[in-house]
């Protein structure tokens, strides 16, 4: 497995001013590779503000065709055309306030990966589904359904973030134990929809990651790396987290 992968989901957050004292601060090391994903109108100035340093930007959203009549919406062959490597796709709040379904989602990954970019998934169960014991259906059928393309002439890289939704923005991450189950249930799901490509894929975790929960959970089986919401934020907060295994 290469390093872990650690991505900065900054949602509708920051500031032309603020994110280039935030480059500045950031301390980067080599213990992860960083991505950070701003809101769109900021790529290109986060891209100016890095430089020459290994941090790389994506996109929280894309839509599904290359042009057109869709107004506001942005493609992934436009975000990669300035620069933008990564885009994330199926996050709960999109899934949740947009409606956005496993086959939409499903179409965001191949125009994405038609467009030469890494993709992030997100896959994850409501709080009412973990009561209830279907944590793992929810995420398995999150996971068919949205991999349900032919992946072994892709030279881009997907993968796949464990958001639990009611752990994101709570202030209460999942523990350790619940983490590890998951992900090594996630690993066997990838394996069976994949076959052997499935043991490559990186399966990061999110939700109320913390410069203090990092490191226990970067080091759980099958936690390959971290997506980051409000800890990615500040620039400090998220330097502890991207050097969490120092
Ligand atoms: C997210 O929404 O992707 C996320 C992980 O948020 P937070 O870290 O704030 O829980």
């Amino acid at each position: 497995m290469p390093k872990p992968l650690i991505v900065a989901n900054w949602k509708m957050n920051g500031s032309l001013e603020g994110l280039k004292d935030f480059f500045e601060k950031l301390d980067l090391r080599e213990y992860a590779e960083a991505v950070v994903l701003p809101p769109a109108v900021y790529i290109r100035d986060c891209i100016s503000a890095i430089g020459n340093r290994a941090l790389a930007v994506g996109i929280q959203n894309i839509w599904t065709e290359d042009a057109g009549a869709f107004t506001g919406e942005i493609s992934a062959k436009m975000a990669r055309d300035i620069g933008a490597y990564w885009a994330l796709v199926g996050h709960s709040e999109r899934r949740q306030l947009q409606k956005e379904s496993d086959e939409l989602v499903k179409q965001k990954l191949e125009c994405s990966l038609k467009a030469g970019m890494n993709v992030i998934v997100c896959v994850g169960e409501t709080l009412e589904e973990r009561l209830s014991g279907q944590a793992e259906s929810v995420v398995s059928k999150q996971l068919k359904k949205v991999l349900a393309i032919d992946l072994t002439k892709i030279q881009n890289e997907v993968v796949i973030a464990y958001e639990p939704i009611w752990a994101i923005g709570s202030g209460e991450s999942a523990t350790l134990e619940e983490v590890k189950e998951m992900h090594a249930f996630i690993r066997n799901v990838l394996l069976g929809v994949l076959g052997t490509l499935g043991a490559n894929v990186r399966i990061l975790y999110g939700g109320s990651v913390t410069a203090e929960n990092s490191a226990d959970l970067i080091k759980q089986d099958h936690v390959n790396g971290l997506l980051v919401g409000g800890a990615s934020l500040k620039a400090d907060s998220f330097s502890l987290i991207l050097n969490a295994l120092d």
